[in-house]
């Protein structure tokens, strides 16, 4: 079977871990996490990096830092994993969901027509008219590691006050290379950014996540609240309440040497993307989903978009499984799942269309070349024009 995403480990891995091992550090102290700290934030280009337990955590702890409280909303895209929106019901908060565009990525001109009618600046707060709730911050996801239209976001987010957390927990890596934020890395532009290094992610620490900001008093404060907000070293002093959300030192000694090999890997999903683009070029009845122009993307995770109209999606998972290829449908839209069947959609289109013909295929960085030719063989002979 050839699977969908593996994890990768071709260097220092085993290495790394038996070293914190037999040194005794374990747990959330040691020189490897800090060292991953400082090996990711000069990766994306920043003075510093807060490790903690996963994505989800470093999405919790930025949204808390927004200042978001309980009652308020916060927009998201209802095309993407789920992780990215549940922390906003950690803080009892509600999301407001947002359609995507062609980039499967959050769309801004629906993003901007929301703030502007469906919304109001009160004493500097938006505030949503139907409801009368709060909303401070927004949640935008780097959908298989693409790019959003980050220059849009940003102007509407900041027309609004609004605080901008990046879920880049998929786009590790992926930076603009053109325009207004040329060399900005993606979770490097908004007010916070999150990472994740769960197992199919382009690093793995096992499970993992990283948080940056943009305002280092922030960041600090996330790294206090992720480790139960410890007033005092020695004396059992604490101020606010805390988290266990801190990674441990065998974790991140798994992630240092990851970083060793991520611009590797950056480079593998590149060339096999464009090796799957080849050997789909003929085929009308799929389009492999680009990644925006003007970036270098990790391109983690490759979208193929299945054209023929009355094609059984769910049958050609399992065809393709029996043929030896492992495959996955994009996500279910999170505004249908039931814990959010009552939050606000706004005006769900296109996310809609997407989440009926997208493909995920194979993309482990440790693919050879002659399983993506057997991908595609099996591919273009279940969908033949
Ligand atoms: C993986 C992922 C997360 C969560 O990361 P974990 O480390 O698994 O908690 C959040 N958002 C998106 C879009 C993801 O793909």
């Amino acid at each position: 079977m050839i699977p969908l995403s593996i994890p990768n480990f071709e260097g220092n891995e085993e290495k790394y871990v038996l070293d914190a091992v037999s040194q005794g550090w374990v747990s959330t102290g040691g020189a490897y996490i800090t060292q991953f700290e400082e090996k990711l934030a000069s990766f994306v280009n920043v003075p510093k990096a807060v490790a903690c337990q996963s994505g989800t955590a470093a999405l919790h702890l930025s949204l808390m830092e927004c200042g978001v409280k309980a009652g308020e909303l916060v927009i998201a895209p209802t095309l993407t994993f789920i992780a990215a929106v549940n922390p906003i019901r950690y803080i009892g908060a509600d999301p407001v969901f947002m359609d995507c565009d062609d980039s499967l990525c959050m769309d801004p001109d629906k993003l901007e027509k929301f703030c502007e009618s469906e919304c109001e600046l009160i004493e500097g707060v938006l505030t949503h008219k139907g409801t009368g709730k709060c909303i401070r911050a927004l949640v935008v996801v780097h959908v298989f590691g693409n790019m959003a239209d980050m220059e849009r976001i940003m102007d509407i987010a900041s027309s609004y006050n609004l605080k901008v957390v990046e879920d880049a927990t998929e786009a590790l890596g992926t930076r603009y290379v053109t325009g207004r934020y040329a060399g900005k890395f993606a979770g490097t532009i908004g007010d916070f950014g999150a990472y994740s290094f769960n197992g199919n992610k382009i690093i793995t620490t096992g499970g993992g996540g990283m948080v940056v900001a943009s305002n280092q008093d922030e960041l600090n404060h996330i790294a206090y609240v992720s480790t139960q907000c410890k007033d005092d070293p020695l004396f059992y002093i604490h101020n606010e309440v805390g988290y266990n959300y801190r990674m441990t030192n065998v974790q991140a000694s798994i992630g240092v040497a990851q970083m060793e090999t991520l611009e590797e890997f950056i480079d593998r999903k590149n060339n096999n993307y464009d090796k799957y683009c080849s050997l789909f070029v003929g085929n009308d009845n799929v389009t492999m989903m680009p990644f925006r122009k003007g970036t270098k993307s990790n391109k983690w995770f490759y979208a193929l978009k299945v054209n023929k109209k009355d094609t059984d999606m769910h049958a050609l998972v399992h065809k393709l499984s029996e043929l030896g290829v492992q495959t996955r449908l994009i996500w279910g839209l999170i505004s249908e799942q039931k814990p959010y069947e009552d939050s606000i959609a706004y005006s769900i289109e296109k996310a809609k269309e997407y989440s009926k013909c997208i493909l995920n295929i194979p993309c482990s960085t440790n693919l050879k070349e002659e399983e993506i030719s057997i991908v595609c063989d099996k591919l273009n002979g279940l969908l033949r024009s």
